[in-house]
């Protein structure tokens, strides 16, 4: 793809940026090996200094910050300005307890001192989305450089100004030059820095093709990997749920972001007893959202990030509604420049279908009626993918049948799935392996190295 600012909102290209030559590459790879035999020698309490400073910086400037995002993505201003101070809490949660969680782990054993010490590896490469641009970047560099690795970001094309941004907030924060690069290169790119000795391993955020392609080139040359890939989260509604409670979070889950975020919620697998209710309730209040600028407060979803998302999504839609789906609200494309579509809600998905195969990712909401609890989690685990899910219920039983039986890696029960600093987040299935924050975003690329210490 071509590196390049382009606004959704209007289709106008704002700026092109030119890709590093393979020399200016190799460059910023010594730079950060370079940096990284310097990096690994600081204490924990100094990188948390780092790590709070540069959290002071992204709140400071979190409406500077918040705008690029606007601008290169589409997600409202509002919700760019949350995404911003999410990463500067999450700098400050590594920061507060990163040193806790790298500590050395002590193991028994008669006589020695046996013990795990947390090192860094040395440069990571993050292949990061562009749908949450500062915080997919954010949530695996942070714990990443309290770690004391140093880091290689390749962002994705839409978001060049972002990339810069982030680099540019952590060197005035005082990370010192190589710790932390933007590299602007394009995804064919990606294989060769995975293969560079210097680089020690590669985390991907993006979709299940670059998740292969990129997991395929980190096993060639032995390199840890973390794939955080596509979702296809199961929002389960059973009749003992508080309907109002269950749909209200039904539309935040299924719209956040534009409807972009791979934990939105969507597939909705209702109980027949209240499935009626539910769509026409929900099916109401989607067609009630405001579309619009994405820099307006009164904006409930804006565009989305490309013009080509709005193909793939319609295709989907139709393609759906041509197998025999139901349309509730939306299902046509919007007559107006940007790349907007509009929320919609289609019933009655039939099997084969791309509602049933594919994951969808705009405003588009899929519902399925299920007979009873068994029905709702096998249509809840007939999916490829494996990410979020969220059941909502007052039963007891069910509660732990939706625990124990959907085969997803993140399971909340009258919650809907997010991406919190403290708590773990990661897929299974094809959507992914690894687990990024809490403590295994802090562990994850280090080497758990066993001592022993015998007299
Ligand atoms: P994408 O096309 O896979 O892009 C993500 C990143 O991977 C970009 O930097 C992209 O670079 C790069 N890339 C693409 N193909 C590649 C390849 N073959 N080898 C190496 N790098 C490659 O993903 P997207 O469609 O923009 O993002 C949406 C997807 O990400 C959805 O499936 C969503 O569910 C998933 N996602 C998952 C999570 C999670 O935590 N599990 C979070 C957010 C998003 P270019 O931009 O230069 O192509």
């Amino acid at each position: 793809m071509v590196i390049q600012t382009v606004n959704p909102a209007t289709g106008e290209l704002v700026r092109k940026f030119e890709a590093l030559s393979s020399q200016q590459v190799d460059e910023h790879i010594q730079r950060s090996a370079d940096a990284f035999r310097v990096y690994r020698r600081s204490s924990y309490a100094e990188r948390a200094a780092l790590l709070h400073a540069a959290a002071d910086i992204l709140d400071s400037e979190c409406d500077d910050l918040a705008k690029i995002a606007t601008l290169e993505m589409g997600k409202t201003f509002e919700a760019a300005k949350v995404e911003v101070r999410k990463c500067a809490s999450g700098c400050r949660w590594y920061a507060d307890h990163g040193a806790e969680m790298l500590a050395d782990e002590p193991w028994p054993a008669e006589g020695p001192s046996v013990y795990t010490r947390y090192e860094p590896l040395g440069p990571i490469l993050a292949v990061m989305p562009w749908n949450f641009p500062f915080w997919q970047v954010i949530r695996f560099a942070a714990p990443a450089l309290m770690a004391g690795n140093t880091v290689l970001l390749k962002h994705a094309s839409n978001v060049p100004q972002v990339a810069l941004a982030i680099e540019d907030v952590l060197r005035r924060a005082g990370f010192a030059e190589g710790v932390f690069s933007t590299l602007l290169i394009s995804a064919a790119a990606v294989e060769g820095i995975i293969a560079d000795r210097r680089v020690r391993g590669v985390t991907l955020t993006g979709s299940e093709e670059a998740g292969r392609s990129v997991g395929a080139a980190a096993g060639r040359h032995i390199k840890p990997s973390v794939l955080e890939l596509g979702g296809a989260d199961p929002f389960i509604v059973m009749p003992s749920a508080d309907l109002e409670r269950a749909i209200s979070a039904a539309i935040t889950s299924r719209t956040m972001n534009n409807g972009q975020s791979c934990v939105n919620a969507k597939r909705f697998i209702v109980h027949a007893d209240v499935v009626e209710d539910f769509v026409r309730r929900f099916s109401e209040r989607m067609g009630a959202l405001r579309v619009g600028d994405p820099m307006d407060s009164e904006t409930d979803i804006g565009p989305l990030a490309t013009g080509d998302a709005v193909q793939t999504l319609h295709r989907q839609v139709t393609g759906t509604i041509a197998a025999g789906a139901q349309v509730h609200t939306g299902g046509a494309l919007l007559e107006r420049e940007g790349y907007f579509y509009p929320p919609t809600v289609l019933t009655n998905i039939p099997n084969g279908s791309p509602g049933h195969l594919e994951e969808f990712f705009g405003p588009v909401a899929l519902v399925w009626e299920a007979a009873d609890v068994d029905d709702a989690i096998r249509i809840a685990n007939d999916s490829p993918l494996g990410l979020g899910g969220s059941a909502w219920t007052t039963d007891p039983v069910e509660k732990q049948r939706f625990v124990d039986e959907v085969e997803t890696g993140m399971m909340y029960i009258n919650d809907f799935t997010a991406s919190i600093p403290s708590v773990p987040f990661g897929g299974t299935k094809d959507s992914g392996y690894g687990r990024e924050l809490a403590r295994f975003g802090a562990q994850t690329f280090t080497n758990p190295k066993t001592v022993w210490l015998a007299q």
